[in-house]
């Protein structure tokens, strides 16, 4: 059950009132719920006469692209040095939606050579962030939920900017798959019940998200479920592998195999869930689970990621038929402790 996070909002003012150039940062490859945490952030700290920036670690998806100001945020992979200069001129660091350092990905020895006061935001379990003050509170469905808690207490439920709330909905719907996990409590249907009468165009963000992909994205995904599904009955474990040619065959952008590792637990009976990407130097997993499985722990142990009990990430250094019969190996095992 979540508390109320009106404990917070002393520290949580004193930080923001003593910074004026503010860099909130969100994590590598990021996500609705990265963007849109990030995004509302920046909104609520330009509407108080901040001067924050936003940072990603790398591109956002053409489908988070929509948002108003996103080109506004600096990509460390293509623009390294602006984005060292922000987070050199900034005075306070903001850090939302990742609970490891190392999900920055290669900006992590940018920012860890910076001293600037750091604040982490986040709805990760077990935090391991270096940071003067942390926010972290996994019972949120999304860090944007978080964040649009947080700023109700600090404005008394008085801030009604539709960017802001634009952002949040963005963050809320992806990380709660359209609002089909992650929403027990009732206050998630409650947040989304006060957008609404705030204007929250619904429909408008279902439709720039889910509903603006490429030809090609649609192609790769009828290809990944025909030709590159493995389903492991007996064990109620179910995964999907892409080569890079084969994600260069659909013109693969970045974004295309969002949700994937979803698919296989729509078969009735399966629980377990795992995509393998093949990166350049190495192989993306994405962990799913119905149930009380912990992908996380999973994770954890074999493949240097964690995440949340019923979705995580990780990677092997390995080539990805090896990952693959490494992952049956160990997933057999695991699954019958
Ligand atoms: P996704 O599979 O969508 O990339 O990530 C699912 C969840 O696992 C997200 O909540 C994300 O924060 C977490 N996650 C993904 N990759 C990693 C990783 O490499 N390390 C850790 N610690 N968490 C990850
Ligand atoms: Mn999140």
């Amino acid at each position: 059950m979540r508390q109320s996070t009106g404990k917070y909002i002393n520290k949580l003012s004193d930080f923001l009132e003593q910074a004026e150039n503010i860099a909130v940062v969100c994590h590598t490859n990021p996500d609705g719920d990265a963007i849109g945490s990030m995004m509302a952030m920046y909104h609520y700290l330009l509407d108080k006469g901040k001067k924050p920036e936003m940072v990603s670690p790398s591109d956002l998806p053409d489908f988070l692209k929509w948002l108003n100001k996103s080109s506004e945020i600096f990509v460390y992979d293509s623009n390294s040095e602006k984005v060292a200069d922000v987070l050199a001129g900034a005075d306070l660091h903001i850090l939302v939606d990742f609970n490891s350092m190392s999900r920055t990905g290669s900006l992590e020895t940018e920012l860890n050579r910076q001293e600037k006061p750091r604040i982490l935001i986040d709805h990760h379990p077990q935090p391991d962030v270096k940071a003067d003050y942390i926010i972290s509170e996994p019972a949120f469905s999304s860090t944007a939920e978080l964040i649009y808690d947080l700023v109700s207490h600090l404005e008394k439920d008085s801030y009604r900017n539709p960017d802001f709330i634009e952002a949040v909905y963005t963050g809320m719907m992806t990380d709660t798959g359209n609002f089909s996990f992650g929403t027990y409590d009732g206050e998630t249907m409650r947040i989304v019940g006060a957008l609404l009468e705030n204007g929250l165009r619904k429909d408008y963000i279902t439709d720039m998200v889910y509903d603006n992909f490429s030809a090609g994205r649609m192609r790769l995904k009828g290809f990944a479920l025909a030709e590159r599904m493995v389903v492991m009955e007996d064990i109620s474990t179910a995964y999907i592998y892409l080569s890079r040619d084969d994600m260069n065959r659909f013109n693969h952008a970045v974004g295309d195999t969002e949700g994937f590792v979803n698919m296989p637990l729509s078969i009735a009976g399966i629980k377990i869930s795992v995509l393998f990407l093949e990166k350049d130097d190495h192989l993306k997993l994405s962990l799913r689970s119905k149930g009380d499985f912990s992908v996380n722990d999973l994770a954890r142990k074999y493949f240097n990621g964690g995440g949340h009990l019923n979705a995580a990430g990780g990677r092997l250094e390995m080539p990805l038929h090896d990952g693959i019969k490494y992952f049956e190996s160990i997933i057999r095992k695991e699954v019958n402790k």
